[in-house]
Formats: structure tokens, sequence, C-alpha cells
């Protein structure tokens, strides 16, 4: 929309703008529309009809016209016709502001009209009116908006988040999912709040806070689509006071306030707000599971040959995945094991990956890895299929790339059941517990005929005998949501953080 008006707008210098010396910012406001309601509005008032004007002036009516319907800019000389034949001043004729309430709704419906979105439409325009009423303009104003809107969010396709997600893993690889500024930041608040070792309790979180100029307030009308809400200006943290099952008190304070801590501003787009979310996400993981204790924890499970995600976990009193995902931090960098990690949704969908290890994730065209299906002799999948979801699950895969050993433990989420893996290459598997495991598998994915083809008895038996409708999870569907902070509801942010401040 705004584009499209830059052609008709008196934008860059034109003769006339240069004439009355005005800075391109300025003349930037005025427009050939608001100039041409400007023109018909005063040309009424003074009962004059469209060929007094036009013989006023030495024109043609339909020069007139256009200049009026904003299709045409007048040169200076012509303006100061119409203004000397109008009774007034060229000044006021480029005022910027609408003449009327009514010719602003006037010039805002036809200059959605005249935007790339409503041509892309197709549709004849609606020649705008004394006829129509305030209300109908209105309506037209508020379809167009919600086109324009819907427009925008699928503007940010997944496409788009895809090739951003692709990127990031690869600055993660590069890095070995290792990010010493962070683990610095860590230690630095740790040691703040003369934190000695060991799993990092509740109040030593709430003492950060404190320590941050952060008070907290557990409230319980937390608007539905944050896990908190931090008020910047007045230092406060709100929380829910009902905590949820699954999920870590201290989790949602830490991450409240890891942003701030990042230095995170505003996101500009998609790939900066996946960056920020893995930041917060790591810092969070560096308080709860301190490097130093972590390390030294690891070191000597690994000079016992039993290094152990499910170990990890209860030292630190973190969710499994917490653990399993804090490890691939830490295991490259400072035990010089190579690692993978993945979160697999039950349908088979990879929701998480990390490699540096070489294994090869699917991925699809664009390099993502997201979104596309694990093979079903994975590690990841075959988990799904134990009974016994207490004790941990391990297995060796051969893949074209190798053998791997990998350990998975499956987690239970709104969305369904999820399992959270993390592997090794057969050289290092001497370090971990379950290394003398003999579930074997072997997967040929990529190629087709591994898992994604039925066996050639069972296809040639059903090939065209079946039809299932399919379950799509709504995920992939869902269009990917937009905003400052993708998913948050900002109204419903500010409203409560309105109600909440302190006067
Ligand atoms: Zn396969």
């Amino acid at each position: 929309m705004v584009t499209a008006d830059r052609t008709i707008a008196l934008t860059a210098p034109t003769p006339l703008t240069d004439a009355l010396g005005k800075g391109s910012a300025e003349a930037g406001e005025l427009d050939a529309l608001t100039l041409g309601r400007r023109i018909r509005q005063l040309r009424r008032q003074r009962t004059m009809t469209l060929e007094d004007l036009a013989a006023a002036v030495d024109r043609a009516p339909s020069q007139v016209s256009m200049i009026e319907n904003g299709k045409r800019e007048p040169r200076l000389s012509m303006l100061r016709a119409i203004a000397l034949a109008l009774g007034t001043s060229v000044d006021d004729l480029l005022k910027s502001d609408a003449p009327s309430e009514r010719a602003a709704l006037e010039i805002a419906v036809e200059r959605a009209q005249r935007g790339p979105v409503f041509s892309a439409l197709g549709l004849p325009r609606i020649r705008v009116s004394k006829g129509q009423s305030d209300d109908t303009l209105q309506t037209i104003l508020a379809l167009h908006g919600e086109i324009e809107r819907l427009h925008g969010e699928r503007a940010a396709t997944p496409e788009e988040a895809r090739r951003a997600n692709a990127q990031l893993r690869a600055t993660m690889r590069e890095r070995d999912n290792h990010f010493p500024e962070l683990e610095e930041l860590a230690l630095g608040l740790l040691r703040a709040v003369g934190h000695s070792g060991g799993p990092v309790s509740h109040q030593v979180v709430a003492d950060m806070a404190t320590h941050l100029g952060y008070s907290l307030h557990y409230v319980n009308d937390l608007p539905h689509s944050t896990r908190s809400v931090t008020d910047k200006r007045n230092g406060r943290i709100y929380l829910p006071t009902e905590q949820s099952a699954s999920r870590d008190s201290r989790s949602p304070i830490l991450q409240a306030f890891a942003s701030h801590l990042c230095g995170h501003d505003e996101p500009g787009n998609y790939a900066d707000f996946l960056r920020q979310r893995v930041e917060t996400n790591y810092l969070t993981a560096a308080i709860l599971l301190p490097e130093k204790d972590t390390v030294k924890l690891l070191t000597e499970a690994k000079n016992l040959r039993r290094i152990s995600m499910e170990d990890l976990r209860d030292a630190f009193a973190v969710s499994y995945e917490t653990a399993a995902h804090r490890f691939t931090n830490l295991a490259t960098a400072r035990l010089g094991i190579p690692v993978h990690f993945m979160k697999v949704h039950e349908s088979g969908t990879i929701i998480k990956a990390y490699e540096n290890d070489a294994v090869r994730f699917p991925s699809d065209a664009l390099g993502a890895v997201e979104g596309t299906t694990v093979c079903r002799s994975w590690t990841a999948r075959t988990v799904f299929d134990v009974e016994d979801r207490f004790s941990p699950w391990y297995q060796y895969t051969d893949t074209p790339a190798g053998t791997f050993w990998c350990t998975s433990r499956i987690e239970k989420a709104k969305e369904g059941d999820y399992s959270v893996s993390v592997g090794v290459p057969f050289a290092h598997v001497k370090w971990f517990r379950g290394r003398e495991t003999t579930h074997r598998a072997v997967s040929r994915c990529p190629d087709e005929s591994c898992c994604r083809q039925a066996p050639d008895a069972l296809a040639e038996r059903w090939a065209d005998q079946s039809w299932p409708a399919a379950r799509t999870p709504t995920s992939l569907l869902a269009a990917l949501p937009t905003g400052t902070f993708p998913g948050v509801d900002q109204t419903e942010v500010y409203q409560f953080l309105e109600a909440h401040s302190p006067r």
C-alpha cells in the first residue's frame, strides 16, 4: 500500500516541492490525494462546478478532475491559479492533514484501493462518493486491513523460518554448541549470589532476580500466551501462581531475566527471534547446570566409563531434555566427544536437532531438519515401542554414515509424547553407560526402500485397496505466528501490565 502510494505522493523533490523549498521529509507528508480532496471540498463550499474551476484556471475539466482525484500532481503555477480561483493560499492547499474526518476516511479507502494488496485481488474499484455512508467506508477499510494482515502473516513463510533454522544450526555446529560468553554470564550471576556448587535451588534463582533488580510477583491472571511477563519500567517479573506439573519452577524466572541479561533488543526478524530463543535457553541451562560443576561430574563419569543423561538429570534436578541438551554444550568443547541430539514427536517428526558427529539427519531441500521424519529404525523412533518407560533405552544403529550408539527417553507433553535422544559415533561409546546393550538396528535411509516404502508383498496386496485419511499435525499447516514476539498477544500483555502496574 505504502509503496504504491509513493508513485502518486509528492515525495522526491518535484518542481513543486523544490519551488517551495521544502525538505523531502516534510514534502513526503503531502500527497496528491489529500491535496485533491481539499481542492474539491473548497470548490464545493464555493458552489463552483468542475467546469467553473476549470474555466477559472484555463484548463480542461478533465484535467482538474485528475487533480481532484489525486491522479495528477499540479505544478506550482497551476496550484497558484487554483488557490486564486478558490480564494485561498497555496500554503493552505498544501496542508498535510485531511480537510475533514470524512475526507480522511475517503482518502484512506482510496489509498487502500490503489495499494498492491487490493490490486492483487483483481476486484473492480469502488468509486468513493457521497453516496456511501461512513460505516460502509469503515467496513471496507477494516476488510482491507484484515486482508493485509493475513497477507503479512503468510509472508513470514515456513520457508523463511526453515532457512533461518538451518542457518542457526550451522552456526551452532561451528561452535560445537558451546558459547563461552554465555557461560561467563551464568558464572558471574552464580558468583554474585554466592552459589557454591551443586543444584541451583529456587531460592538461589529468586536471589538472582533480586540481584538484577527484579521483584517477583505471582499472579493468577497471566496472559494466556505467556509464561511470564516482565515490567521493565517497574522492575517486576510476573509469574503464574499455579505451577504446571511438567515445568520446573525455576525456568520461567530464569527465562524472564535471561533475555535482559543477554542484552536482547526486540527481534527484528524470525532469525533474530530464533537466535534469541537459543541464547535464552542456553543461559537458563548454563545457570541450572553450572559449567564447572557439570564438567566435573561428567569428567568423573567419563573416567569411570559411565556417562549417563539420567545421572546428569538427577544431580542437578532438571528435566531429561534439559540435561540431554546441556550435555551437547559441554560434550565436545570440554570432554572431546562429538554428539547428536534429537527431540522427536511420536509421529516421527523432528522438533529439534543438533549434531557435530556427522550423523545424517533427514533434511528437506532447504537444508531444514525440523519437520522432517526420522527413520523408523533410529533410537528416537524405536524407543516408542519399548514398554518399559522407566529404564533408559540404548541402541546401536548402523547407518550409511557409520554406526552410532544412542540413548533415548520419552517425555510427555500436551501435544503428545516426545522422545529425547543423545547419540555418539561408535568410537566414543566407550565412555557411556549402556554401551553393553544388545539392541541393534540397521538404517538405510535416505534410501526410500529402508522404511519409506512398504515391503513388496504388502504393497502388492494393498496398494490399490486402501484410502487412509491423514491426521495432519495442525502445527505444520498453521501460519507462523507473527508480531514482535511471535505467538504473544500484545494487547493482552499491555492490558495485564496496565492492570498490575504500581500507581
Ligand atoms: Zn529408514
